[in-house]
């Protein structure tokens, strides 16, 4: 039986009790594909400070990259927040990305028919649901350049900067994640102003090349912004920098009603023969650690498990198990079973475990 090993850092708040229902799910996946998932047990964020005295303790990073992908749950809490930057929960995530290489931000953006209800959109424009995929450059650009302040301190600088290296290297993770998909893939930048665009545009002539089966056009972003609320169904694939992707994927996550939904994957560099056809990738639910609802049985597992299936596909190749993963999660919300984020009207909330344990059900069918 192929064996599959998965670095586990539940984190604080809500992380352990969402990354509880993923390693259930995970389970009831492997007994009915036969694979073997094993899982190593890491510490980071508030309860590594409480541990160790370190948000990321020595010989995390290390153990971590010795498995074939990280599922993480989500760090932080109040009781941390007056630490300085270097000594916070949320440096291990930064530190975590940085040391494992990941520069590719994989954010899907699902809006299911079954939700329609929780979309804040008019019905009319979303009837159908959307799929979409935010592809945002996570190591790069405005965020990594030099800044600074003039000598009076009157005046500030951040420097946009990006390598032709950088950009190829996440425009083909965007280009393999539309030929999975819808093949439609949409540069987002602003060519008619920033240099950088021009060169995110002048690699992408370069490299589109090699996926002749992938529609490719382009938006300026603040016609990208506009389009999101318009008619988010028409995107597949959006390919964009560091900035706009943050930007954009967080206008996304709103639209899909809750922000317990959604999983997100950063992905390193693609995967060597040496490595058995696995790529190495850091999963985790985009919220936090929610200290207003954690230890209640309230928080909403589906992104943490939409996580793992995000982990099953992109690092392990095992598109199967990640569609029927994705599929029970579907089969649970049509059965009518809402979590207290995602339930309207007189619907009675079920709490995160009886979620977890109704997703892992419905995949042993
Ligand atoms: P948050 O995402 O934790 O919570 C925002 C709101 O969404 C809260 O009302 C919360 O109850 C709700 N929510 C979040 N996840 C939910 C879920 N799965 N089910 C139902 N409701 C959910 O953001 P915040 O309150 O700004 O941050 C709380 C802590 O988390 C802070 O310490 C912050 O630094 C940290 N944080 C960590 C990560 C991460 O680990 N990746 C990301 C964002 C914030």
């Amino acid at each position: 039986m192929d064996e599959y090993r998965i670095a586990l850092i539940p984190g604080d708040g809500i992380g352990p009790e969402v990354i509880a229902p993923a390693v259930e799910v995970l389970a009831a996946a492997g007994k009915k594909f036969r694979r073997r998932f094993t899982f190593t047990m890491l510490e980071a964020g508030g309860a590594a400070i409480e541990r160790y005295g370190l948000p990321l303790p020595e010989g995390t990073v290390e153990a971590a990259a010795e498995c074939g992908a990280l599922l993480l749950g989500a760090v932080g809490g109040p009781q941390w927040d007056n630490l300085p930057g270097s000594g916070r929960p949320e440096r291990a995530l930064l530190d975590l990305r940085k040391e494992l290489g990941v520069f590719a931000n994989l954010r899907p953006a699902v809006l299911r028919p079954q939700l329609r209800d929780v979309c804040p959109l008019k019905k009319e424009l979303v009837q159908d649901g959307f799929d979409l995929l935010i592809v945002r450059e996570l190591t790069g650009g405005l965020y990594f350049g030099d800044r600074g302040r003039g000598a009076d301190g009157r005046s500030a600088f951040d420097m946009e900067s990006y390598s032709a290296v950088e950009i190829e290297r996440v425009l083909r993770a965007g280009y393999e994640a539309a030929l999975r998909r819808r093949k439609k893939l949409t540069l987002v930048d602003k060519a008619n102003v920033l240099e950088t665009s021009r060169l995110w545009r002048e690699v992408n002539g370069e490299v589109m090349g090699d996926y002749p089966g992938v529609a490719v056009d382009f938006l300026y972003v603040d016609n990208a912004a506009m389009q999101l609320v318009r008619a988010p169904g028409k995107f597949d694939v959006i390919v964009t920098s560091n900035l706009f992707g943050d930007i954009l994927s967080d206008e996304a996550s709103a639209l899909t009603g809750s922000i317990g939904m959604l999983p997100s994957a950063s992905l390193g560099a693609a995967p060597g023969a040496s490595s058995g056809g696995q790529r190495f990738g850091i999963y985790e639910p985009i919220h936090g650690s929610a200290p207003d609802i954690a230890g209640k049985d309230m928080a909403n597992p589906l992104g943490a498990i939409l996580s793992a299936a995000l982990m099953l596909r992109y690092s392990f190749g095992l598109e199967e198990e990640a569609l029927a993963v994705e599929a029970a999660v579907t089969a649970v919300l049509e059965a009518g079973l809402r979590t207290a984020d995602i339930a309207r009207g007189s619907t009675k909330p079920a709490g995160t475990r009886k979620m977890g344990a109704a997703v892992a059900e419905a995949l042993a069918g």
